[in-house]
């Protein structure tokens, strides 16, 4: 298995690479962010939960994504590899990650950062918020929250793969194309 973390700031451009990702490397896109909003979506326990966390642009609980990652991995045990996208987002779920994949005998091969100016992050979330009816990408000050919460609790989250040598950072200033050009690159070079 072939397993990438994709990494960055909120509105980088994780999920939208991620499936280009996909259909060139035929993995599975494992999006926390994405499974949680459908829990929402449908009224369920774990999305009652949630939902005031994430409008508010908080973190979810780590024994939540964990548990979630935990469910997807072992109903997808043959799998090429996965991305995993916006997760990690703590040091403590990095580290459960590596615990559940080393028991399988596997690893993340790769942890690739997206890396956008703020300004710049806040426009294309705005902008992605007049269509994605989701409330976190409407309210700026909701965005800004989502953002101090990615510098203070998950960005150190990227020492943790640089200490084992499986980190690269990606400028996504340009083109959808120019970027994706940049991540193939890399997944291609480890392989
Ligand atoms: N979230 C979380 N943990 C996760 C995934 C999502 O706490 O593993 C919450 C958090 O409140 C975050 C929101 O869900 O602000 C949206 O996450 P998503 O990854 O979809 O947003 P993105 O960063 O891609 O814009
Ligand atoms: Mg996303």
């Amino acid at each position: 298995m072939f397993n990438i973390v994709l990494f960055g700031p909120p509105g980088a451009g994780k999920g939208t690479q991620a499936l280009k990702l996909v259909e060139m490397y035929n993995l599975i896109h494992l999006s926390t962010g994405d499974i949680l909003r459908a829990e929402m979506k449908r009224n369920s326990p774990l999305g009652q939960k949630v939902k005031s966390l994430i409008e508010k642009g908080e973190l979810v609980p780590d024994e939540i994504v964990i548990e979630l990652i935990r469910e997807n991995l072992s109903n997808n045990k043959d799998a090429a590899g996965f991305i995993f996208d916006g997760f990690p987002r703590t040091i403590e779920q990095a580290k459960s990650l590596d615990e559940m994949l080393s028991r399988e005998s596997l690893d993340i091969a790769l942890m690739l950062t997206l890396e956008v100016e703020e300004e710049e992050l806040i426009s294309r979330i705005l902008l992605r918020g007049q269509n994605s009816g989701r409330a976190d990408d409407s309210n700026p000050d909701i965005i800004k929250n989502r953002i101090k919460v990615y510098n203070e609790q998950t960005a150190p989250v990227a020492e943790y793969y640089k200490k084992q040598g499986k980190h690269a950072s990606i400028d996504n200033m340009g083109t959808i194309e120019n970027t994706f050009d940049q991540l193939k690159a890399h997944v291609d070079n480890w392989q």
